[in-house]
């Protein structure tokens, strides 16, 4: 066994299962029982509208799994922690804890909870860009990142690698969408290292990063190393996406001279060519926002390199949002660019520009419909729609048939659902992974 060996073992329901991965990979090799442990996870956002969590967001599953080992092995000072997206229908991180079952695991095992968000960061310089690293992550003298096996829009597979943006401030995450994702996830993780990796597949994710596009499977793979490249070099393949297909996996690759092959990589455990898939990688359309409520003549671009996370994901739950009010309606032609993209007009289309960063790259286009902010919140976005959409009639219609539900969900007196729910069913979608 090596520093770089990935283990890949079967999750058949048991903590053990998950333990079995680590074990197999040496995981804890270098682990001291006095060493300040921190678990990061991946929650991405959690706000007042459920978004459903499979090949998403990490399980509570996989953390307890990786909790009870580090309790065994002895260790006292163990932290989870992650920074989700911040105000994106009431987003924060505390939400998100709760709605995945960590916060429950993390108390179970005497662990601490924190928020990144509301930790302190140090500014540090990557190629020109100033950034906010957690302080926690740095400090951390066993970081273990605990990444979903998921698809991703802009960089394909999110991964080990990418997980650890959610370890930024939200103004630097907003600079690495901006300034080129690929090479300074690449800078990140020379200065923040990893001690473990443990790749959360026991769903896994196509037409990622997230459940309003994407489409989950169950998938029942735990695949963990010590080196977070070579883990994410076997996700990538178990995706059935080649890694030197994955940008900020090429250029670490490059920039530390390592080859990208895999048979440069010891894998051990399960047969690593029978669980891989063909995943498809290529975001989801308005399309699959809508779903099946007879709302036609709408499109969004597909995400540019230069856009942030929450601003896709604002726009893509406010578009699912606004077909959930409002049902059977042509839309004629409209089309929504969203990020740094230049608008290519077709004759008689009605274009909305999303986002400051879309108006300032067209601003000149007087006839375009402006919805701003960075992010526009989700509501403002599902207001303007209907005000551009929609005939007054119907706006009122809307308003006076569904206002009291979105008040209502607004307050937590209960929780909406969207559509894509219906087919996260059990036994294939198991709720009690999230509890
Ligand atoms: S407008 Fe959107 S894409 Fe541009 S910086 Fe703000 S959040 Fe990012």
């Amino acid at each position: 066994m090596t520093a770089s060996t990935v283990s890949i073992a079967r999750f058949d329901g048991s903590l053990e299962s998950i333990g079995r991965a680590i074990e197999l990979c040496g995981g804890f090799e270098k682990l001291n029982t006095a060493d300040r442990v921190l678990v990061k996870p991946n929650i991405t956002f959690s706000g007042w509208i459920q978004i459903p969590p499979y090949g998403m967001v990490t399980t509570s599953k996989a953390v307890e799994g990786i909790l009870r080992m580090l309790a065994e092995h002895g260790c006292r000072n163990v932290s989870v922690g992650e920074g989700t997206v911040v105000g994106m229908v009431g987003s924060n991180t505390r939400k998100g804890f709760k709605y995945t079952g960590i916060e429950r695991v993390t108390k179970k095992y005497g662990a601490r909870l924190l928020d990144l968000n509301e930790e302190p960061f140090e500014s540090r310089e990557l190629d020109g860009v100033r950034v906010g690293i957690s302080k926690a992550a740095l400090d951390a003298d066993f970081l273990i990142n605990v990444p979903v096996l998921k698809t991703h829009p802009q960089v394909k597979a999110s991964l080990g690698l990418k997980n650890l943006k959610g370890c930024l401030d939200s103004a630097s995450r907003k600079r690495f969408h901006l300034k080129g994702l690929d090479h300074l996830i690449c800078l990140l993780n020379r200065l923040l290292e990893c001690q473990l990796t443990v790749i959360d597949g026991i769903y896994m994710l196509e037409k990622g990063a997230d459940t309003l596009m994407g489409t989950a499977h169950r998938k029942d793979v735990i695949i963990a190393s010590r080196d977070t490249f070579a883990c994410d070099c076997v996700g990538a393949t178990i995706l059935g996406i080649e890694p030197s297909q994955v940008g900020y996996l090429k250029e670490y690759a490059e920039t530390t001279n390592r080859p990208i092959d895999l048979g440069a990589i010891q894998v051990v455990g399960e047969d690593m060519e029978s669980i891989k898939e063909r995943v498809d990688c290529e975001p989801g359309t308005a399309e699959d926002l809508l779903g099946p409520v007879g709302i036609t003549g709408l499109s969004v671009s597909p995400p540019v390199q230069r856009l942030c996370s929450g601003c896709y994901s604002n726009l893509a739950l406010a578009v699912a949002i606004f077909s959930k009010v409002n049902s059977n309606i042509d839309l004629g032609d409209t089309r929504i660019y969203c990020g740094r993209i230049q608008v290519s007009k077709g004759t008689g289309q009605r274009i909305i520009l999303y986002g400051d960063c879309a108006i300032s790259e067209n601003g000149t286009d007087e006839h375009a419909i402006k919805i701003s902010g960075c992010p526009p919140s989700a509501m403002n976005t599902v207001l303007s729609l209907m005000k551009t959409l929609l005939p007054r009639s119907r706006i009122l219609t809307a308003l006076l048939l569904h206002s009291p539900k979105l008040l209502g969900l607004r307050a937590g007196l209960y929780s909406g659902s969207l559509p894509k729910w219906e087919r996260y069913q059990p036994p294939e979608f198991d709720r009690s992974h999230f509890r």
